[in-house]
């Protein structure tokens, strides 16, 4: 979850809390003016500027945001507790009101019950009794209980709501863990679902034979080439194809045109720089983009191409006098991709017609 969004709900929390506190203490301030509080007014005064400046600790700590999760349960326990121990100092200091304020123990537990572990709940819910039960013996040790048969329903009735509040805080932890354990589950089969795509996505874009691009992968890559191209830059194109392949095939049979056809891949692979794209045109045709290129350079890797592929040797085959033809062009800002494969696909008719084994280029005075 980003920062911002964690920031949020912390500050919707605090505010909840930061409420919660308020109304206690507009409620310590009615029962002191309807006369049930019995310690000295400098305590309540004490006390509540205690509770005012915890919260703006707390504020503090949660707009500097510096290492706390939302859900950190350690931070979420401390609150609990600063909330317990100021209610049971409060109900330490009421008499007949006692009862009205229990409710406020439950309020500060369910702040807890989302956010705590099963034995942070169980442990703060045994706080609360304890000091409650504490606080009534102390009073009627000392025999200052207004009304003992009360208190002692009041201590009863607060046990059953914390152990109804325990066993909810169980369930609710129990759902929170299985939906956690399905969302898990979900983003597993989420990645797998990427993996997949991602594979067929390959698959898709690539020819199987040669394990090059496709000439629809090639397409679509040339065209976001040209659409990107700045003004002044020139790539080149070649259109290549495999002198008398057919004859490979016929003599030493079609599983030696596969190879034939791996062979060329490897080797036009090898003679390409980072960026230039090679892909299988259809059967034994093949074309090659050079971003950001000149008729110089066009020409050099062609010419390299053509005579690495001349040097070819296959194992296990003695097959001969391989060669390929190249048609190049160039292509600047503005030109359309159809015409230049056409232009490409021109120069390679000529390459051919002159005697294969060569290079012809789109620029040159053609019609000789
Ligand atoms: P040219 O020098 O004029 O290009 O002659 P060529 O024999 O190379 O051209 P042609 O178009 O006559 O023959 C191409 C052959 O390539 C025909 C086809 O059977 C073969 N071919 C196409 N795809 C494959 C392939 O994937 N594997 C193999 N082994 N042969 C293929
Ligand atoms: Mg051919
Ligand atoms: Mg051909």
């Amino acid at each position: 979850m980003p920062h911002k969004a964690i920031q949020r709900l912390l500050l919707k929390r605090f505010t909840l809390a930061a409420g919660t506190y308020l109304l206690a203490l507009v409620l310590l301030w009615l029962a002191i003016f309807s006369g049930h509080y019995r310690a000295p007014i400098s305590s309540a005064l004490i006390s509540s500027a205690l509770v005012v400046l915890s919260q703006c600790v707390l504020l503090g700590v949660f707009l500097s945001g510096r290492n706390l999760s939302f859900a950190d349960p350690s931070l979420t326990e401390a609150q609990v507790l600063v909330g317990l121990g100021w209610q049971t100092w409060l109900m330490a200091h009421l008499d007949l009101a006692r009862g009205a304020f229990l409710v406020f123990y439950v309020l500060i537990l369910l702040f807890g019950l989302f956010h705590l572990s099963r034995r942070a709940f169980v442990r703060c819910a045994s706080l609360v009794f304890f000091s409650f039960a504490g606080i009534n013996l102390w009073d009627g040790y000392h025999l200052q209980l207004n009304d003992p048969p009360l208190a002692a329903l009041q201590v009863c009735v607060l046990f059953l709501v914390l152990l109804w509040l325990v066993l909810y805080a169980r369930y609710v932890q129990a759902s929170r863990q299985r939906m956690r354990q399905r969302r898990f589950a979900l983003q597993a089969h989420q990645d797998t679902l990427r993996g997949m795509m991602r594979q067929l996505e390959d698959l898709v874009a690539t020819d199987e034979l040669t394990g090059l691009f496709n000439r629809r992968h090639f397409l679509r890559l040339a065209s976001r080439e040209l659409n990107a191209m700045d003004a002044g830059v020139v790539h080149g194109l070649a259109l290549i194809d495999l002198d008398h392949f057919k004859r490979i095939n016929d003599l030493h049979g079609h599983a030696a045109g596969d190879q034939v056809l791996q062979a060329f891949a490897a080797v036009a692979m090898a003679c390409l720089r980072d960026g230039d794209v090679l892909a299988r045109y259809g059967g034994e045709e093949f074309v090659v983009l050079l971003p950001d290129c000149d008729a110089e350079r066009l020409t050099s890797c062609c010419e390299r191409l053509r005579i690495a592929f001349t040097e070819v040797e296959l194992i296990g085959l003695s097959v001969r006098d391989l060669s390929l033809s190249a048609g190049m062009t160039l292509l600047a800002l503005g030109d359309d991709l159809d015409d230049a494969l056409q232009r490409a696909d021109q120069a390679l008719y000529r390459a051919k017609r002159d005697g294969r084994n060569r290079c012809a280029a789109a620029w040159e005075n053609v019609d000789a």
